[in-house]
């Protein structure tokens, strides 16, 4: 049995780097929102500084400002003094949860749900139900469901028809093996996408394993302020893909990113986080044996925070889709800003995430693409959402291992 996870003391080090320089300021979305100090990365750091200090008090007011951080972490990318931003909020959240632990309440609920594979299979059964029967299509065309909140949900959810394909291609002497981290959403929203990435590596002379008794990232627990929950479901994982140097691909760029601060939750996560390869990235550096078909499409690249400020990988991305003939490649939103989905920060802050959502919306109009790729998960089920509500956009929003494994030759 994995050793138990103790808890761990705020880093005040860690928000003492911060010289209060204020260059985060302009590449913050939420400050950019409001105005507000306490809605900053400053006026956060600031906040959790008083908090771990005894100087301020938990109230509804600082639970507010703390839990409207999107932990898009563009802030940390621009940062001269290096702050470890996204570790000092996840450490902030749990601080608030220490002294008000009802407020884990929801995201325990949503975690026990998301990291058992047999509730997830139930859930995936139910979304193909729906699907299956076109009772989605029916409340979708007749708007059965109002205006309301639940009308907002429902147009997030994907449309699912039939299993996944559970088969991944096996290969005649393979060059090497890889194991894939699918992730829980993935898992239950987007379950063809293993297969797609195994049928690329296999292109590329690679045999790819999805170990059954992976579970979720963690990333819930984590960024709701539960790092021993989120430690226990990383010692899972640890466990699920075992000891050695086969690389681990994550479908998900907010997996992934949650995947890479295991050093941070667990003792023994050094290791497993130098596993750690974006799959675009590997699937480039090993594609001289990969072609594509001549693919006559217009593709707007949506480059998720977790990418851009986190992985760092997408050149990656661009450079592979620069290998499909015909394919063109413009940029979603150049401005690189969050799109609002931030993990569940769509679903508890409505209004703000459709905001930062509405540039998006406006560049999908204009440059009209015939797809929009997005490496998260979060991401595209909000883009997609976005769309749908906004009516006559009706292009498909799309993982670009998708879009890759379909350019297949
Ligand atoms: S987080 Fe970094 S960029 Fe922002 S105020 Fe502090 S030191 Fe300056
Ligand atoms: S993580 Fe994003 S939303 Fe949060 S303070 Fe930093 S820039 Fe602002």
């Amino acid at each position: 049995m994995s050793p138990q996870p103790t808890p761990r003391p705020f880093p005040l080090a860690d928000a003492d780097l911060c010289v209060k320089c204020g260059l985060c300021l302009p590449h913050c979305p939420t400050y950019g929102q409001s105005q507000n100090e306490a809605d900053s990365p400053r006026g956060r750091i600031m906040l959790m500084q008083g908090l771990a200090t005894g100087r301020i008090v938990p109230s509804s007011t600082l639970e507010r400002h703390l839990d409207g951080c999107l932990g898009c972490r563009a802030c940390e990318r621009v940062c001269p003094a290096t702050v470890p931003y996204g570790a000092l909020i996840d450490a902030g959240r749990a601080l608030l949860a220490e002294q008000r632990p009802a407020r884990l309440q929801q995201s325990r609920w949503i975690s026990a749900v998301l990291s058992r594979r047999p509730l997830r299979r139930v859930l995936a059964a139910l979304l193909r139900v729906y699907g299956a029967t076109g009772l989605q299509a029916l409340i979708r065309r007749f708007r059965l469901l109002g205006h309301g909140p639940l009308v907002r949900l429902e147009s997030t959810l994907p449309t699912l028809t039939r299993p996944a394909r559970s088969k991944l291609p096996v290969i005649d002497a393979p060059r090497g093996t890889v194991a894939i981290f699918s992730g829980c959403v993935g898992d239950i929203a987007d379950p063809d996408l293993s297969a797609d990435l195994a049928a690329l590596l296999a292109d590329c002379g690679f045999t790819a394993s999805t170990p059954a008794t992976q579970t979720c990232c963690s990333a819930i627990d984590q960024h709701a302020g539960d790092p021993l929950r989120a430690a226990r479901l990383a010692s899972r994982n640890l466990e699920a893909f075992g000891d050695g140097s086969t690389p681990i691909l994550s479908l998900a760029t907010g997996c992934a990113a949650t995947l890479a601060d295991y050093p941070r939750l667990v003792d023994n996560g050094q290791p497993f986080a130098q596993r750690l390869r974006d799959p675009i990235a590997f699937l480039l550096e090993h594609s001289e044996r990969l072609r594509f078909k001549p693919t006559p499409l217009r593709v707007a690249i949506h480059e998720p925070c977790t990418q851009k400020n986190v992985i760092r990988q997408g050149e990656a991305l661009r450079r592979l889709l620069a290998r499909v003939p015909e394919l063109e490649i413009v940029e979603l939103d150049a401005s690189g800003r969050c799109c609002g989905a931030a993990g569940t920060h769509f679903v508890s802050h409505p209004a703000e995430a459709d905001a930062l959502l509405q540039p998006k919306l406006a560049a999908a109009a204009t440059l009209a693409p015939d797809v929009i790729v997005s490496a998260n998960i979060g991401c595209a089920l909000h883009l997609a959402g976005g769309l749908r509500r906004a009516g006559g956009l009706s292009l498909e929003v799309l993982h670009p291992l998708r879009l890759l494994a379909r350019c297949r030759a």
